[in-house]
């Protein structure tokens, strides 16, 4: 029974029952709540058949009232209350819910809503959608996670020749993925949860042996876990550690250098060291100058040579050949192994255990800049758990983020929200 719905509220309810998509519905009324509608709706007397069979001979036993989030209408929210009608089917006996065709009871948002949220997030971030429309934001969330979902979850991997593996650390450094990435689409393919050598199990699982043998060449971090789950995963690929995580780890050897400086320092040298730019060092007036530059060198040799050690590795990148790297290589290695400072020592030890990986490259030259545009994203985004945003989330929204629409949607507000 329709109960004076349109004169109190300014809408005109046809507009309002096609806009929440709810024309299969008896609509009931409208009210103003808040800056809002609430539009009350009910399930046809015919519509009410058996889920399971079809049957209509079926009575109902009674009505449950559900809450949906409907598409905003003149940039008020809509709230669609629909009574639906549980059902005892006399043909296949079953007691149920019955179906309804304009939104997943398990949502809490209309399919109108979601057409509307999604189309609106071509031109606008979540949070500025919330602003303007008042949908809260959990809403907004679990919409756009199903998205996510529907659009990268899940899809097939197909003719990908090129891969590359890396960790990734959010919510300041506390949760750690292991993404893998198609060098070619940019995409990412897989996003496993910890650093483990399981991180890529999920990717295993979704690549399949078929396409598993189609890899010819995985770019990766020297990290042990990796290599050896790759090495038996993916028996047609070269492993190659490119110039990105080498000097990756030169810069993580250097950086333990500077610690372990930091560490086994007096007090004076950590003031030193803590002042970090050498040159701009204050003036110790009690310090003898030949004292002082004495310490000083003693202090920056070993991470002096650390960097020149990188520097120095970084011109075999300019080789052309895995013949002419080769021979540089060797000679790099020769120059500096027997140098006599254990820095030097180690880091050199270091890239001969990881000389033919290194090499590996030369015979198949991977381009990993879609790995570092993809850092500069990240470097964007904020990546902090909190009760919108959980691990899964963020799992998606690395799956996503070649699309220029999912680096749109997540944008921090503008200033003048
Ligand atoms: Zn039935």
């Amino acid at each position: 029974m329709p109960k004076n719905p349109e004169e109190s509220v300014d809408v005109q309810p046809r507009l309002l029952v096609v806009s929440q998509g709810v024309e299969s519905l008896n609509y009931i009324g409208v009210k103003r709540v808040g800056e809002g509608f609430e539009m009350d709706c009910e399930v046809k007397a015919e519509a009410a058949v058996c889920p399971s069979c079809g049957s209509k001979d079926v009575s109902v036993k009674e009505n449950v009232r559900r809450v949906f989030r409907g598409a905003p209408l003149n940039r008020s929210q809509v709230e669609v209350v629909c009574q639906i009608p549980i059902v005892k089917c006399h043909s296949c006996r079953k007691t149920r819910e019955v179906d309804i065709d304009f939104a997943d009871k398990k949502k809490k948002y209309t399919k109108a809503f979601y057409s509307y949220f999604i189309k609106a997030l071509d031109s606008t971030s979540i949070t500025v959608f919330n602003k303007v429309f008042g949908v809260p934001l959990d809403i907004c969330y679990l919409a756009f996670t199903d998205y996510l979902h529907q659009e990268y979850v899940s899809n097939k991997i197909s003719n990908v020749k090129e891969i590359i593996i890396d960790d990734i650390l959010i919510n300041n450094g506390d949760i750690g993925f292991t993404i893998v990435m198609d060098l070619e689409t940019k995409r990412v393919l897989s996003v496993g949860q910890g650093h483990a050598p399981d991180a890529l199990d999920e990717f295993w699982a979704l690549l399949g042996p078929r396409e598993a043998k189609k890899i010819k060449a995985v770019a990766l971090d020297p990290n042990a876990s990796y290599v050896s789950s790759v090495a038996s995963n993916l028996r047609n690929a070269s492993i190659i550690f490119d110039r990105f995580h080498v000097e990756k780890l030169m810069d993580q050897r250097a950086g333990l250098e500077k610690k372990y400086i930091f560490s086994s320092s007096s007090a004076d040298q950590k003031y030193l060291i803590e002042a970090d730019e050498f040159a701009t060092m204050e003036y110790n007036a009690f310090m003898d100058p030949q004292d002082r530059l004495d310490l000083l060198r003693e202090i920056t040799e070993p991470l002096t040579l650390a960097f020149i050690l990188h520097e120095d590795l970084a011109r075999i990148w300019r080789r052309q050949t895995r013949e002419t790297a080769t021979n540089f290589l060797t000679s790099w290695i020769e120059k500096f192994i027997d140098y006599d400072n254990p820095i030097v020592k180690q880091m050199t030890e270091c890239i001969d255990k990881y000389s033919e990986e290194i090499l590996n490259w030369f015979d198949n030259k991977v381009n990993v800049k879609p790995l570092q545009d993809f850092y500069k994203k990240v470097a964007e985004i904020d990546l902090t758990i909190d009760k919108y945003r959980d691990i899964d989330y963020y799992k998606l929204v690395f799956l996503g983020l070649h699309d220029p629409k999912i680096i749109r949607a997540i944008d921090q507000p503008p200033l003048w929200w």
